[in-house]
């Protein structure tokens, strides 16, 4: 579908990576080579607890930060969470909802990422919503099946206007941290599947607006074949943004892509 509606979006998950000063070093590395393109957003989602650092060590370039995970409390007795008030008051734009780890790791569902997105829209942070299937699922041919269900849920009572606040990450659990990196024309079956489930869902318009993110092992090497797909706007990308001359290079490909 025509990309002209949608800017790039190039969106970085350190995961549990980098100490406060090793943020300072990375904004350091990256200011001295970030290409002047201007064809794509780029956002750092770093963890929580750096977000002030990366706030001052990224302020003089056009890299924004976001944050990998938040409540869908608005306040309250939740020992180690943070909520998107707390985000929202750092300067925090976009934040990561639904990561397959979280909801491996630490029990997150569809019902509790549909909270998350709720909460991330009333508090006017972009959610970077992730869906995905794992190999079992599609082993059995599940994929789009499995794909449609978390939407399903994850987007419940959100609304064709509000989805301007969500971007959709697919991110195939089996390609992520493996290097098993999904084919360009898989990738862009699925896209095209996840944009035809939202218009839909919602109306032409609302697909055609919305970006969608492949992420899983994306790197400096297949990132301009996978950016260059027609439903692919960009990427969300784990090991690959750890260093900063394989993440430039990423950023870069958006370049080419619309050249
Ligand atoms: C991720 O965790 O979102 C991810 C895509 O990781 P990687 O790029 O390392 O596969």
């Amino acid at each position: 579908m025509n990309k002209k509606y949608r800017k790039a979006i190039i969106a970085g998950n350190w995961k549990m990576n980098k100490t406060a000063s090793e943020v300072r070093t990375f904004a350091e590395e990256i200011k001295s080579i970030i290409p002047k393109v201007k064809t794509c957003e780029t956002v750092l989602c770093v963890p929580s607890v750096n977000i002030s650092a990366a706030m001052s060590a990224f302020r003089s370039s056009r890299i924004a930060i976001g944050a990998q995970n938040m409540h869908y409390e608005a306040a309250g007795a939740f020992t180690g969470e943070v909520s998107a008030e707390m985000l929202s008051e750092l300067g925090v734009k976009y934040v990561i909802i639904g990561h397959s780890e979280r909801r491996q790791f630490f029990g997150e569902t569809d019902f509790t990422v549909n909270k998350k997105v709720r909460r991330a829209i009333d508090s006017s942070i972009v959610a970077i919503l992730c869906i995905g299937e794992d190999e079992a699922q599609r082993a059995m041919g599940g994929t789009i099946a499995h794909l449609q269900y978390q939407l399903s849920i994850a987007l419940s009572g959100i609304t064709a206007q509000e989805m301007r606040h969500v971007i959709i990450a697919y991110e195939p659990i089996w390609a992520i941290g493996t290097g098993n990196t999904a084919t360009d024309e898989a990738a862009q079956e699925i896209c095209g599947e996840i944009r035809t489930f939202i218009r839909k869902t919602y109306d032409a318009r609302t697909a055609r607006k919305v970006s969608i993110l492949y992420g899983g092992s994306m790197n400096a090497e297949n990132a301009a074949g996978l950016l260059a797909m027609p439903d692919i706007d960009g990427g969300l990308i784990g090991s690959a943004s750890l260093k900063s001359g394989d993440f430039v290079q990423i950023i870069s490909a958006t370049a080419q892509e619309q050249a």
